[in-house]
């Protein structure tokens, strides 16, 4: 009769094991999906930095034709001034020094303006580029977005597997002596989720580490619960 009861503890153990494997798989599986989710959140927010400084830049040269643009005024104005000026000028020389002045001063606004070009050449350009990079943004948003969600709701489809799990195991727990429930658990935490194989081939399922004869009939006879000695996982024989 303690045969028999422990060969049915053995069945339980096994039921209970398919249950833990799967158990131990999924809350792996979901432990990974935080960070899963932080990865593609910071790739994400690296791309919209991207087109910030994209933005920053065109801002910039904005700011910097403006100033142009101030400059060329104050030059304009100095211009004009100065040709006011040239008639009540009294020599020759002065006029001619003067003249000079007013020539250099044009010079110098020529060059001010070709930069002023160049800034807005500039600023067609970038403006160009935060247009297809907003484009390309926002189909990358929605990838980004769709991603997540599939990510989160696989984690929520895991946590009702796991409940379902878990509801499955009570129902065997009942049925189970309580030293060997507590057994098979703490081999379960220590080896990571699997706590008792089969003999495949004479050898442990767990460390696949060969199982003398000697010790298959052991299990054969179901009088002690009988382990790996190199993996210490509970051993059983599939009929
Ligand atoms: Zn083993």
């Amino acid at each position: 009769m303690a045969s028999m009861d422990l060969k049915s503890q053995i069945i339980g153990l096994v039921k209970l094991q398919e249950l833990d494997s799967e158990i131990y798989a999924l809350g792996n599986e979901r432990a990974t999906k935080p960070q899963e989710i932080k990865a593609i959140e910071a790739a994400f927010e690296l791309r919209k930095r991207d087109l910030a400084t994209l933005e920053k830049k065109s801002l910039d040269l904005q700011k910097q034709r403006k100033e142009k643009e101030l400059e060329l005024a104050t030059n304009a104005e100095g211009v004009k001034k100065l040709s006011g000026q040239l008639f009540s000028l009294k020599t020759n020389k002065e006029f001619q020094i003067m003249q000079q002045q007013i020539a250099d001063l044009k010079a110098d606004g020529a060059v001010i303006e070709e930069k002023i070009l160049i800034f807005f050449e500039e600023s067609d350009k970038i403006k160009a580029q935060i247009d297809s990079e907003n484009l390309k943004l926002k189909e990358e948003e929605k990838i980004f977005l769709q991603q997540k969600k599939a990510i989160e709701s696989r984690s929520e489809e895991i946590t009702d597997r796991l409940s379902q799990l878990d509801a499955q195991r009570k129902q065997i727990i009942p049925g189970m002596d309580a030293k060997r429930l507590q057994d098979y658990e703490k081999i379960l935490h220590s080896r990571d989720g699997l706590a008792i194989v089969a003999v495949k081939d004479n050898s442990c399922g767990g460390c696949h580490m060969l199982v003398p004869p000697q010790v298959i009939n052991l299990i054969r006879m179901y009088e002690h619960i009988i382990t790996c000695e190199v993996c210490n996982r509970i051993l059983y024989i599939k009929e």
